[in-house]
């Protein structure tokens, strides 16, 4: 019978670019996925971009965008990136939309006629100066333990010590860097410390819902007893209002799961699906999310929580993994080990990485490693060394001498073959999601085909006359195990199983009930070059140039936008990029007296096209300066961030009145200007140098 099952990976927040890390989610979850679909199975995966919260807010004021532009490129980029390594999404959607709103809102609604959400007031620091809550993340000050600087609100990453932003000492708003104040505003919570959450879950977190290790995790939380979920933040907020509570939205913890929600919706409305039969609470539909351990607690007692009392199934599980590790440590960006899905797509083949992930994944929630010269060694070996190779020694002598016709096979070679088949291993191993245990069968195979060939030697038979039907015997035996071979890994090689599927002229292998040989006179195609080796080179060179981009002199050179001056006069803004400037000694660069500045004012200048006249606070002093500005900044959005002045540069009189300095911007011909921000910290009057 075949099953209804929807899958899900967990959302990407659209703030940053996918990595390898990233992708041992992607990878596993396709994987799953292609399995399921070979089997025959009615198989949806659902993903989307996580869009909403804080960070994107910030990022996107800070690049002067819209957050809609932000996460609008960021998709494109994820979406990239996914194609590159063949994660083949349904929907691939964003929760900024009106499906997953009208889920928020739904689920919100059912949960306040429960009396699940309480409203109560909270005292949280406060920017003054942008006028907003701030995030723990947000607040930085000296540790109260160590007293080391410029450390986040929730902990200390000089000594580890984990406090209450109200601990640090002179806290200090991370966005504007302003003294926060402390302010009470009314918030709602999920009450999932009513007894009918804790009994609801302590009856659902079991296996096989959720693996051993994991239930053994959280009937730990559930013992030391569950805290109301705070669901809600304050304007400014780049999120879904809450309906009948103005300025208040919801917390982008609360609308991410609701968007594999959103994105089947979406996805329904496309293909002419019933959205209900999947999702109804007495659903005969499967539902997967794929997760990693950090995120456990969201996905294993909020969501369940606020499902079953919402109206909605639960899922039928949640499969949590772990962590990627780079050569045995925590993927570094001063080791080169931080490597971008980009950045590997530039230099290596997407397969490999799918199948040396393969090979290391069980099911479990352990953390796997990803050691580089491993790496190439097992697929060296694997992939060319034994699969490729079984096609590429038989394959020219069905076409050189029997026109690509294949003959009769040897039935006592492919009995292991047959027996393989039907004890079901392989699937049972994937649809564990321990690929490991398929690999490690299909490679006995694979060993097993390689054996043949070696001892019938068809490169002899081929020089002996009279042999020409042993030959062709052992040349279409060999055939059918490599079609197998090819069967088994699809899941894991989706675009080479294809181009297999053309070289032996089939086609696209599902994975059905009964095994048959390729038929006597089937035709294959010229065999065409499947794989090449791993050049550890290439590796090094990758690893290369992700450690590189750290050091500054090159990260310079590398940088797309160079940095140009967006100062008092309009044309030097709109100035094509010159071809670098000739060098200039230590002491040329410090005459040039640049400063952090905070923006107090910014205004329309009458008459001016393209000027925005800025008031510069120096920390203390203040300066005018007109810039070449106004296409890409509305001036309100100015007001109160901190940006990088030349300080001594002589005073300009235009026709608007006397420019004090110049800020600085970048731009060429891809856009811009974009305006230079300090990292967190810099404080007005700073010298840079
Ligand atoms: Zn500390």
């Amino acid at each position: 019978m075949p099953r209804k099952i929807l899958v899900t990976s967990a959302l990407p927040y659209a703030n940053g670019a996918i990595h390898l890390g990233h992708l041992v989610e992607y990878i596993q979850t396709d994987i799953w996925v292609r399995f399921q679909k070979m089997r025959g199975h009615h198989c949806v995966y659902c993903c989307a971009d996580d869009t909403h919260g804080t960070p994107i807010m910030l990022r996107a004021e800070k690049e002067g965008v819209t957050p809609e532009q932000l996460i609008a490129r960021v998709w494109q980029e994820h979406k990239r990136d996914f194609d590159g390594f063949h994660v083949e999404f349904d929907n691939y959607y964003s929760t900024h939309t009106p499906e997953t709103r009208q889920y928020a809102d739904r689920i919100y609604s059912h949960l306040r006629e429960a009396g699940l959400i309480e409203i109560r007031s909270i005292e949280q620091y406060y920017d003054p100066v942008k006028e907003m809550f701030l995030p723990d993340r947000f607040i930085k000050g000296e540790c109260p333990k160590c007293h080391a600087r410029d450390q986040y609100g929730d902990n200390c990453e000089a000594c580890g010590a984990a406090y209450q932003p109200t601990d640090l000492i002179d806290p200090y708003s991370a966005v504007s860097g302003a003294k926060p104040v402390r302010k009470s505003s009314d918030h709602h919570f999920f009450k999932l410390s009513d007894p009918r959450c804790a009994d609801f879950l302590k009856a659902w977190i079991l296996p096989p819902r959720v693996q051993a290790e994991a239930a053994n995790k959280l009937n730990e939380w559930l013992q030391s007893g569950l805290s109301d979920w705070d669901i809600s933040r304050d304007a400014p907020y780049f999120g879904f209002e809450i309906p009948g509570a103005p300025g208040k939205y919801y917390y982008v913890w609360l609308d991410a799961p609701i968007g594999y929600m959103g994105s089947f919706q979406n996805y329904c409305d496309r293909a002419g699906l019933d959205f209900d039969e999947y999702w109804k609470p007495d659903s005969e539909a499967e539902l997967y999310h794929f997760i990693g351990k950090d995120i456990l607690y969201f996905h294993a007692l909020f969501w369940p929580a606020e499902l079953s009392h919402a109206g909605f199934r639960t899922p039928t599980g949640v499969f949590c993994h772990g962590f990627l590790t780079v050569n045995g440590t925590k993927m570094s960006k001063s080791r080169g080990t931080f490597i971008t899905a980009e950045s590997y797509l530039k230099h290596l083949n997407p397969e490999w990485l799918r199948y040396y992930y393969s090979a290391k994944l069980n099911g479990s929630m352990e953390d796997i490693d990803l050691n580089l010269e491993d790496f190439a060694a097992r697929v060296n070996s694997d992939l060319v060394g034994k699969y490729v190779n079984i096609a590429s020694r038989c394959a020219g002598f069905i076409n050189k001498r029997y026109a690509g016709r294949l003959g009769e096979i040897d039935i006592a070679a492919t009995a292991p073959f047959v027996a393989a088949f039907e004890s079901g291993e392989i699937a049972r191993g994937y649809e564990e999601r321990d690929y490991g245990r398929s690999l490690r069968e299909i490679m006995r195979l694979a060993d097993l085909a390689n054996q043949y060939i070696a001892e019938k030697k068809p490169w002899e038979m081929a020089k002996q006359e009279g042999r020409e039907a042993e030959l062709l015997e052992v040349c279409s035996t060999a055939l059918t195990q490599f079609r197998d071979l090819t069967l088994y890994l699809k899941p894991v090689l989706p675009k080479l199983a294809e181009q297999v599927e053309a070289f032996l002229n089939l086609p696209a292998l599902t994975w059905g009930p009964t095994w048959a040989p390729l038929p006597a006179g089937h035709c294959i195609q010229e065999y065409q070059h499947l794989m090449t080796r791993i050049d550890p080179k290439v590796i090094e060179a990758m690893v290369a140039e992700n450690r590189q981009s750290l050091e500054p002199t090159v990260a310079l050179a590398d940088a797309p936008a160079p940095v140009r001056h967006a100062e008092h006069q309009q044309s030097q803004v709109e100035a094509t990029p010159s071809p670098w400037e000739p060098f200039i000694g230590i002491d040329d660069f410090t005459k040039v007296d640049l400063r952090i500045v905070r923006i107090a004012a910014a205004a329309h200048v009458e008459g001016a096209d393209k000027l925005l006249k800025l008031t510069l606070d120096l920390g203390g002093e203040t300066r005018t300066v007109f810039a070449g500005i106004k296409s890409a900044y509305a001036p309100e959005t100015l007001v109160g961030r901190l940006t990088v002045m030349v300080a001594n540069l002589a005073p300009r009189k235009m026709k608007f009145g006397v420019s004090e300095g110049m800020v600085l911007a970048a731009s060429d011909e891809r856009g811009g200007p974009f305006l230079l921000a300090p990292d967190s910290g810099a404080q007005p009057g700073m010298r840079i140098k």
